[in-house]
This record gives C-alpha cells, structure tokens and sequence, in this order.
C-alpha cells in the first residue's frame, strides 16, 4: 500500500510522542525531507520524532565527543521512527531546529477537525465551478489526502463529462483503492454520456452502435 506524506503526517500527528531514551524528554514531530540531508529518504519516512532538547546528555557531550575524536565540529540528536519506535543517533552540525514541528502548528491542524475539511471544500468549490482540469490534479496528486482523493474521483464521476474519461484511463494509479474507485468512476461517466469503450481498439463509442466507428468490427 503506498502511502501519501499527509498521512503520514496525519497519524504521526495524533500519535503519542515517545521519551528520549538520552534525556527523558518528549519527543517533536520533525519533517525530515525538509532538513538538506538525504532528502527524508534516508529514514524512509518523511516524518519522525526528534529530541530537540539542547539540553540533552546526548546533544551535549556530543560536541566535545566529536570534535575529540573527528576533529569536527558536529554532535548527535536521537530520532525515532513512528512505526517500530526505534530510536537512533543522528549526526547534526548545528543548533538549527528547521524541519521540527512545533506543538502549536499541530494544534491548529488538529483543531480543524479533520486535517483535511480544507482539502474538501476546495474540491466541492471546483465541482460546483465544473473545473474538471482542478478535480483531476488533486486524485493525481500523491501527496493528497487519500479520502481527498476519492471524494475527487466520485466528483469526477457525479460532473459526467465525456473528456474526463481519457485522462482516467491514461493515468496509472498505484494505489488499488484509487484505481478501484477510478474504474467505478469511468463506468458511472459511460452511462451518464451513453458511451462504451471499444472492445477490440478501446476507442470511446456511442452505446448501441452496431460497429466502432474507429476500428469498424461489428459490436
Ligand atoms: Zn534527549
Ligand atoms: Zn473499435
């Protein structure tokens, strides 16, 4: 199952935050493909838990354990992974806090209710302005929330326009639950313009013609 980052952020968000094992100190949400290195994909996740504790043993000693032994001047913070909550050491080279997130930034997205009632509004405001191109982009969009994208598709579906269906089919979806919903979305859009797909060239033809205007078998 792929999953997008807004749900990551969504779960880890909610999620209790661990202790650090150095100092005993809660965690922070920290966004780790905002920080330069390794783009969040060396953790595998874009986010994490991070000790952002300056104060902590390990953050520290760190500094003087480092510049001793490498000559450099860098130290650790512990991070912890949100699915097994193993905790490591990574190598920082400074007191910068960019990528944590703070609590007060959680709390409002929390407060909203559902993370993503924004999301939802905007995609109803395109429905009702028949922006089909806008409908599109968002179920594209990996980084859409996952219930976003499947109001999306359903919308698609309810506006009944015959040129969406060529940008459905061509599309891959890797999700199995998009793809689904996208399959039922291309049914609903043939009955509602009486059009079929084409068994033998899979061009788009009227419902009930006797052959395919593009390939010329009899159907
Ligand atoms: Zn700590
Ligand atoms: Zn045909």
């Amino acid at each position: 199952m792929v999953v997008t980052r807004a749900e990551v952020y969504e779960k880890v968000v909610f999620a209790e935050r661990p202790v650090c094992p150095y100092c005993g100190k809660e965690m922070k949400v920290w966004a780790s493909y905002e920080t330069g290195f390794g783009c969040g994909s060396r953790w595998g996740t874009p986010y994490l838990f991070i000790c952002a504790n300056d104060e902590c043993p390990l953050f520290v000693d760190g500094w003087e354990h480092m510049r001793e032994t490498y000559g450099r001047p860098c130290s650790y913070r512990c991070i912890c992974y949100p699915d097994s909550r193993k905790t490591e050491t990574m190598v920082v080279y400074s007191y910068d806090k960019s990528g944590i997130i703070d609590e007060a930034t959680i709390s409002a997205d929390k407060a909203r209710g559902t993370l993503e009632d924004p999301a939802v509004q905007e995609l109803l405001s395109h429905f009702e302005s028949r922006g089909l191109e806008s409908l599109l982009s968002c179920l594209f969009d990996r980084d859409v929330y996952y219930k976003v994208r499947l109001r999306a598709a359903e919308l698609i579906g309810e506006l009944g326009l015959l040129e969406a269906i060529e940008p459905l089919r061509n599309y891959q979806f890797r999700d199995q639950r998009i793809a689904d919903r996208v399959r039922n979305t291309i049914k609903r859009l043939h009955d509602i313009t009486g059009t079929r797909e084409c068994p033998y060239c899979a061009e788009i033809v009227e419902d009930g013609v006797a052959t395919c205007s593009h390939c010329g078998r009899s159907l």
